[in-house]
């Protein structure tokens, strides 16, 4: 059967802790169509020992970083995927600059490109997962606003305490935040040169952020 319509090609970027994985899921299930992490996909190529999995693994044996190259060998094998050809969402992909131009070199014009950058303030993302806490004995998640434990401090399930993850910590969430603003800046000035950019603030119920995005969606189809 021909596909009526161009691939759908939906770029998310943002801080980390605005909310991206979560609305990617929604949006994968709202649009039927897949939700691509590159580093699931990574893990995946490794684990199932693909040429590319093992390419990667030797760079990995090595304390090397994967190189974007190979990255996108294994992008490009997936998107090319029957599951793909409606359109798929790209979350953590691309990263850098130099990423983004490699890969819009080997994908070409020939799809609807939609690049959105969900934006939240730092202050705002530390102030969240200040209220996040887990479980220490099941690891079950609590955040004091959206899904508070029962009794203060202690799981519902198995009345552990709950404690702060590590990686919450305010230094390092700031740290985090800080190289993200340094490798994705010039990302945003690249995407906001093309047309189908949009800035969605974040900081507002999650059925708003969907519907805004939803809508610009339906004017980029157009
Ligand atoms: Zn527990």
């Amino acid at each position: 059967m021909l596909q009526a319509q161009a691939t759908l090609v939906l770029i998310l970027l943002g801080p980390p802790g605005a909310g991206k994985g979560t609305q990617a899921g929604i949006l994968a299930k709202t649009l039927q169509i897949p939700h691509i992490s590159t580093g699931d996909l990574l893990r995946l190529n490794v684990k199932g020992e693909t040429s590319l999995g093992k390419e990667a693994q030797g760079y990995m044996n090595g304390g090397k970083l994967v190189p974007d190259d190979l990255i996108l060998d294994m992008l490009f094998d997936r998107v090319g995927a029957p599951d793909c050809e409606k359109g798929y969402i790209l979350d953590g992909f691309p990263r850098t600059l130099a990423q983004a131009e490699a890969y819009h070199k080997r994908l070409g014009n020939d799809v609807k490109l939609a690049a959105l950058n969900l934006e939240l303030s730092d202050d705002v993302i530390v102030e969240r997962l200040e209220k996040r806490f887990v479980c220490s004995g099941c690891s079950a998640p609590y955040h004091l606003i959206t899904s508070p434990p029962q009794k203060e401090g202690s799981c519902d399930r198995c009345n552990s305490p709950l404690v702060k993850r590590t990686d919450d910590d305010e230094k390092v969430v700031r740290k985090r935040l800080a190289v993200y603003h340094s490798q994705t800046a010039p990302l945003i000035t690249y995407y906001s040169k093309g047309q189908s950019f949009k800035g969605v603030s974040c900081n507002r119920p999650i059925n708003d952020i969907l519907e805004e995005i939803l809508d610009y969606l339906q004017e980029v189809a157009r």
